[in-house]
Order: structure tokens, then sequence, then C-alpha cells
């Protein structure tokens, strides 16, 4: 067993062995540039891009020429927002997005409001599901993108796309969604969903870093959007740049590789996950689940430990378990994740919760090593906690007055 236990697959996971046996060769011996066409090295390329790209389109329910490579979700993002933005922009000036996305939606959104758009950011429920009626409430004749993740990279919450979906083509409005965490993981139909532009990014599902795609509609209806990386023209004119030939092919056999056992890998992982669950809820007290109970990626498990310090309980257990924290670090402060902040967890829970995801690496072993680091940290630490023992004794901690202002924190 490796130490500390990778639990954080999603913010990263390790490329699939058979992954990087399909693109060792497009390194070296099939060097070429896909944009050369007077040689053989070039139309090799080529012919490795183009069957990926219908690999890709088929995984979505989509046709090859709807598939653009960009560098990750961040690029597909960026290109769908800003992109649409700018090619409707005569015809209305509105985008509505929901505050539990990823800050690569959010910060384009912000971005183009600087700049003359209106953004609309929608709450959610305490799941962290946006509510179809505020949604459609929020559309009005200048909407020209509705931007909603389909599952959400902290607490796993997956999204009624396919409502959501309807309602927009009800109303006239495009619909994006950022798909990194989904794809891969869920099955995912463009046309059953009425999705116009979908992101998705390799090293979410076992590729390689650097590689991502955005699926652009170009049927019923043709979806307009213009480019914001200008050169070359490759790629449609949509995302020019010398095509990232390896990461294309490790892109496409990964996911292939994840549709293949998607049937049977998922709910395996997703008992790895209740193990993990239960581990941590049969033995500790005053634990709060983060998300939403069912309707959750099934490798994710975010939880709040009250009464215990988010530092304290990371330096406790970094050399055992590799996790993520509810709280990011920006500039000297400890800020609480946005994402837990709009579901309307305190700060002191958002402070304290830790986000586990499982892969499809992940053994039962690592999960019951994890179960008994975290259950010993934080008894340990709770020992330590006035707060804890204060709450033990039935004294509502709302209702204390503190000496130092500061607290509790
Ligand atoms: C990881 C992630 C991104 C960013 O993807 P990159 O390919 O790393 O740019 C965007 N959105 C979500 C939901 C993610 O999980």
């Amino acid at each position: 067993m490796n130490r500390p236990v990778y639990l954080d697959n999603n913010a990263t996971t390790p490329i699939d062995p058979r992954v990087l046996e399909a693109m060792m060769q497009y390194f070296t011996e099939h060097f070429g540039n896909a944009a050369s066409k007077t040689h053989v090295y070039g139309q090799r390329a080529r012919a490795a891009v183009e069957t990926a790209r219908e690999s890709l389109a088929a995984a979505l329910g989509a046709v090859a020429k709807e598939i653009v490579f960009t560098s990750g979700a961040t690029e597909s993002n960026n290109i769908a927002i800003k992109g649409v933005a700018a090619a409707h922009r005569q015809r209305g000036n509105h985008l509505i997005t929901q505050a539990t996305e990823h800050k690569a939606v959010l910060d384009p959104c912000a971005w183009l409001e600087k700049h003359g758009h209106r953004v609309t950011v929608l709450g959610t429920d305490a799941s962290g599901q946006v509510r179809l009626d505020e949604l459609a409430e929020a559309i009005t004749p200048e909407t020209v993108l509705v931007s909603i993740m389909a599952a959400n990279n902290e607490i796993g919450t997956l999204q009624h796309l396919a409502e959501i979906g309807a309602l927009c083509r009800e109303r006239g409005v495009l619909f994006h969604t950022d798909a990194a965490q989904a794809f891969g993981k869920i099955h995912l139909d463009v046309k059953a969903m009425n999705i116009d532009l979908l992101s998705a990014s390799g090293h979410k599902v076992y590729g390689p870093k650097g590689i991502g795609l955005l699926y652009v509609r170009r049927r019923d209806p043709y979806v307009r959007c213009e480019t914001i990386i200008h050169g070359g023209g490759h790629e449609l004119g949509l995302r020019s740049g010398t095509l990232n030939v390896p990461g294309i092919v490790g892109f496409a056999r990964a996911a292939e590789l994840c549709l293949d056992a998607m049937d049977t890998e998922m709910p395996r992982i997703a008992e790895l996950r209740d193990r993990l669950q239960r581990g941590l809820f049969d033995h500790i007290d005053e634990l709060k689940l983060n998300g939403h109970p069912t309707e959750r990626l099934a490798n994710n498990l975010n939880v709040s430990f009250a009464y215990i310090e988010g530092e304290s309980l990371m330096l406790n257990l970094e050399n055992d378990i590799a996790v993520s924290s509810g709280s990011a670090c920006t500039s000297e402060l400890l800020k609480p994740s946005h994402v837990l902040a709009a579901l309307g967890v305190g700060e002191d829970l958002a402070q304290s919760s830790l986000r586990f995801s499982l892969s499809r690496f992940t053994t039962a072993e690592e999960i019951d090593y994890a179960v008994d680091r975290v259950r010993t940290v934080v008894a340990k630490l709770r020992e330590m906690s006035p707060l804890y023992e204060m709450a033990q004794q039935g004294i509502d901690l709302s209702k204390v007055e503190w000496n130092d202002p500061g607290h509790p924190h």
C-alpha cells in the first residue's frame, strides 16, 4: 500500500497504464503534426486524431465534427462561455450560472460581467442542486446561455441535466455543462439531455493532463460560438494551435476504458465509498455529510467534522491520506469553500470538511486504513477540544459569550 493513500481523484487521476501504452508511439515514431497534409507523418497523426475524435463523440452521443480539442476543461469552459456570449451579443447579453460552479465557469462569467454582460448566479438547495423554478424565472428574452455543471467537484452532487436541458430548449436558450467530473462516471447523451455545449477533461478520467474537449452542437440548432484563441484556424477555427496528438489519443483511450467498464466499475467504487462513509459515520459523532445523500458521484464523500479545526485535521492526516479540505488557501487567509458556503454550511463546518474521492485503483485495504487514521485523529483532536467537551455537556455554543471576539474558530 502506497502512503499517503491517494483519495484525491477529483483533483486528478493517475494515468491508466493502458492509456500510456496507447500514447507512447505518438511521442516517438508517429510524432507528426496533424496539420501537415503533405507527408505520411502528418497523415498518420491526423488519422489518429480523427479516430479519437469519433470515439469521444460517440461517448457523448455526438458526431465527430462537434468535438473541439482543447487543453482541458478550464479552456473549454472559457471558449464556451466567452465564445457564445460574443457570438450572441446582438441578441442578448444575459447569462445564468450557479454559485457552486467551478472557478473555471464563475471567473469567465465574472470577466464578462466586467465587460458589459449581465450574469445571474443562482443559489442551490441544501444538497447543491439548482432549483428548476428559480432557473425558469431567471431566464429573460436577453438570456443567451445557461451554464450548469453536470457533477460538482467538491460535493459530487449531480444536477438534473435532462430537465435543465429541456427547459433551456423550450425557452430558446443555449445550455452549456461543465462535465469535467461527470464524464466517464455517468452516462451522458447530448441529444437526450438537450446539451448544446459540454466541457470534459482528460486527467479526470485516468488520461493525461493538458488535454480536454468542448462539444459544440452543430445541428438542431447550429450553435454559434466565437473563438477566443486566434491563429492557424485549427479545430474549425474554434481553437487554433498544434494539436496535442499523444494527449488526444490518450484521452480517447481513457474515455473508452471508462465507458466500457462504467456499469461494473461505478457500483464497485460506490461500494467502497459507502464502506468509507459507514466507517466514519458509525464510529464518529457530530459529522455532517455535504452534498446530496444519493444523487451524487459514486466516488465522492464530503464530510464536515464538527468541533475540529480543519488545519489541524489536515496536518495530522497528511502523511497517511491525501485528501482535499473545505478551505482554499488564498493569500494568508483560509477561505472556506465557496461551494459549501453556497449550500449554507457554516464557516466552522466548512473549514473542518474533508473531500475523499476514490478511483478505479482504490482498494478496500486503503479505505480501511483511511477510516482507521481519520477515527484516531478525530478522537485525539476532540479530546483536546474544549468546544467538543462543552457540546457533550449540552452547552449551546451559539449562546456562549466569548471573551475573545474571534472565537470560536
Ligand atoms: C478539474 C475541473 C475543471 C478544470 O479542468 P482542467 O482540465 O484541469 O482545466 C473544471 N471543472 C471541474 C468541475 C473540474 O472538476
